[in-house]
């Protein structure tokens, strides 16, 4: 007969806090390249004819991003917290909504704990400055850059040479509970 194993004892501080340890978080965005506009991806503005068009400044990355950090938390999205139509967002800088969702996500109790990103586009090629933005993004997030995954891909076949796209996936780990010397009354 097989052994029945026992289960593992919940530790004080799982008992008193019952979130989860880790969260994830998805989020996926797209733009239209557009004639004579900055192209931002990541933070970092690359040398290109072209740039994203769209919501502030087009950095399809960096909206993924925020859009995966907010998940991850169930806050509303993007669009919700910084409408497109509201004239106040046009052309700013895409850190600002990274900040708001890094905000929430540490209000929500959670820190970020890795990042992994997928960009979808035919050119310019990220290669070359694959080290440039995931420092960039790293900085952003407060982590170091090695928990920070920059990738990119052409859209073989897909008929999409007009737009940049971008995946996003964020892990997010419970910070200590810092309640101890609160709750002994
Ligand atoms: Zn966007």
């Amino acid at each position: 007969m097989a052994k029945t194993r026992k289960q593992p004892r919940k530790s004080s501080e799982e008992s008193r806090n019952p979130k989860p340890r880790t969260r994830i978080g998805y989020g996926w965005d797209s733009h239209e390249f557009k004639a004579r506009l900055p192209l931002k991806i990541g933070g970092v503005l690359l040398p290109h004819s072209h740039g994203l068009g769209g919501h502030s400044d087009g950095d399809v990355l960096l909206h993924a991003l925020t859009d995966a950090l907010l998940g991850a938390v169930a806050a509303p999205d993007i669009g919700s917290l910084f409408p497109p139509s509201d004239p106040q967002w046009r052309g700013s800088d895409s850190a600002i909504f990274l900040r708001e969702a890094l905000k929430r996500v540490g209000a929500a109790g959670y820190a970020v704990s890795s990042a992994d990103t997928t960009l979808i586009l035919s050119a310019p090629k990220i290669g070359p400055h694959t080290a440039k933005i995931r420092h960039r993004v790293a900085g952003l997030l407060g982590l170091p850059p090695d928990r920070v995954g920059i990738k990119a891909k052409t859209p073989e076949g897909m008929g999409m040479d007009h737009a940049a796209i971008a995946h996003a996936v964020v892990l997010l780990e419970r910070k200590r509970t810092t309640r101890r010397k609160a709750v002994r009354l």
